[in-house]
């Protein structure tokens, strides 16, 4: 079956690409297409200037570009038609291409094809999925890494060794009443262990890429007047909290969602902790505290530019079981502050009303979070399906290393890490059934 989309987004802008892929691709641009040669008789990776013409009448002129089999994306037969950025003309270069006997391509079909014709694994399409949604540099190189396929060599590589241990020990447990040598278990401890290693290793990808895809919950905290407000409305690009010379004046949690790099901070800005009697303030007070105990980044806000007070004092014990990072404000006027107090690694100096020092807080956020994610060592963050694949296998090679410690028989060994092998190749698509693929590829978009 041939199938056609419109791949681009379905708005009016400078270019659409209708995408057509299958054995019938050739003929119906054929049909459809008057340019200097037949479609049919370019050869793949050349394009060419030409008309789209409907019952004789020119609909656009666009660029037509061929690829082909087994060399495209699919693996099939594919046209790419790059017309101008119209949504009415795009349909209707996608209608002529259906009345020709196309049919319109369900969401993610193109990447199923290509699942299908093996020219991507599973994990290597959920590359593409992430490469779509990536909102920052991190999730980018992360995508591409998993694109490429460095989660899939990985997992094999993984599975691999899975497979040697269990030949080793079935060769022995399947005949053990012949006379061949006992299975050499002198490494199974050792080896076992490594793998689990790894798959621990994988899966610590999966709390990483949620910091990344999901956001950190972020409290601002510090005593009244040391510019919390003005670092929130600083981060955010725009007045938002009330600044004033009074302290004690920012009485509600506010809650913002800010971009710091490539990370994505759900601000609060609380009230400033400090023992107050004003019932109003009390509550802002309650609020900023329950705040700073379910947040999992706090940005800790001191007055450069005054002596460290008994509150600071106190601040800086709250906080110490936190991740978090010293902000150390009002860099532009004299300092005051003994910094020799503060021993801790992350901390900055900053004006919160220039912005000077900020720009370092993306590269400390990470540090914090231990995220790499540099283009020479790509981390991969994976997805819930990844991680739940992996925590399987990673169940079952525990299963298997606490079965052969307690001496019962290798057996039991063997079945655990058949078990695991399944989790993984249903990862890499490998055995995966085919509501799994279908899940899947039913989250892309209609023309990926
Ligand atoms: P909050 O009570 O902690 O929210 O403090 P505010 O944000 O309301 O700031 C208190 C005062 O400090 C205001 O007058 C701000 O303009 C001032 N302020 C805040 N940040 C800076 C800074 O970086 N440099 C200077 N010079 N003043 C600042």
């Amino acid at each position: 079956m041939t199938i056609a989309a419109i791949s681009t987004p379905v708005y009016p802008g400078g270019l659409s690409v209708i995408r057509m892929s299958g054995e019938e691709s050739l003929r119906i641009a054929d049909n459809i297409f008057v340019g200097r040669t037949a479609p049919s008789s370019m050869s793949g990776y050349t394009c060419q200037y030409g008309k789209i013409v409907r019952q004789g009448r020119t609909l656009d002129d666009v660029i037509l570009t061929v690829f082909r089999s087994p060399h495209s994306y699919t693996g099939e037969d594919t046209v790419e038609i790059s017309c101008h950025g119209g949504v009415y003309l795009a349909r209707e270069v996608l209608k002529l291409l259906i009345e020709q006997g196309a049919e319109p391509a369900p969401a993610g079909e193109f990447t199923k094809r290509a699942f299908l014709a093996g020219k991507l694994s599973l994990t290597q399409a959920e590359g593409v999925l992430d490469i779509i949604s990536a909102n920052g540099e991190r999730e980018l190189v992360s995508a591409r890494a998993m694109r490429e396929g460095n989660l899939s060599k990985n997992i094999h590589s993984v599975a691999e060794d899975m497979v040697k241990i269990s030949g080793n020990l079935a060769a022995w447990s399947d005949y053990p009443d012949e006379d061949i040598p006992d299975a050499d278990t002198s490494h199974l401890d050792g080896d076992l262990s490594e793998i689990i290693n790894r798959l621990e290793e994988i899966l610590s990808g999966y709390d990483k890429g949620k910091i990344l895809r999901q956001g950190i919950d972020t409290a601002i905290v510090g005593r009244p007047n040391v510019g919390k407000s003005t670092l929130m409305n600083q981060l955010l690009g725009y007045r938002r909290s009330i600044v004033t010379e009074s302290a004690g004046t920012t009485r509600d949690v506010i809650e913002e969602s800010v971009r710091v790099g490539d990370f994505v901070l759900r601000l609060s800005d609380t009230a400033g902790i400090r023992d107050t009697v004003d019932p109003i303030e009390c509550i802002g007070v309650d609020l900023a505290t329950q705040k700073l105990e379910n947040s999992e980044l706090v940005l800790a806000v001191f007055d450069s530019s005054e002596e460290l007070t008994d509150t600071d004092r106190e601040i800086l014990e709250k906080i110490k079981n936190k991740p978090h990072i010293l902000l150390l404000n009002k860099s532009d006027l004299p300092e005051k502050l003994d910094e020799e107090y503060f021993s801790e690694e992350y901390i900055l100096s900053v004006s919160a009303n220039t912005g000077e020092g900020l720009e370092k807080l993306p590269e400390m956020i990470a540090s914090l979070f231990k995220l790499g994610g540099s283009s020479d060592n790509a981390e991969i963050y994976i997805n819930e399906r990844q991680r739940s694949q992996v925590s399987k296998a990673l169940g079952f090679v525990k299963n298997a290393l606490a079965e052969y410690r307690s001496g019962i028989t290798l057996d039991a060994v063997t079945v655990c890490l058949d078990e695991a092998l399944n989790a993984l190749l249903e990862l890499t698509g490998e055995r995966a059934t085919e509501a799994v693929v279908n899940n899947l590829f039913e989250r892309f978009c209609v023309g990926k």
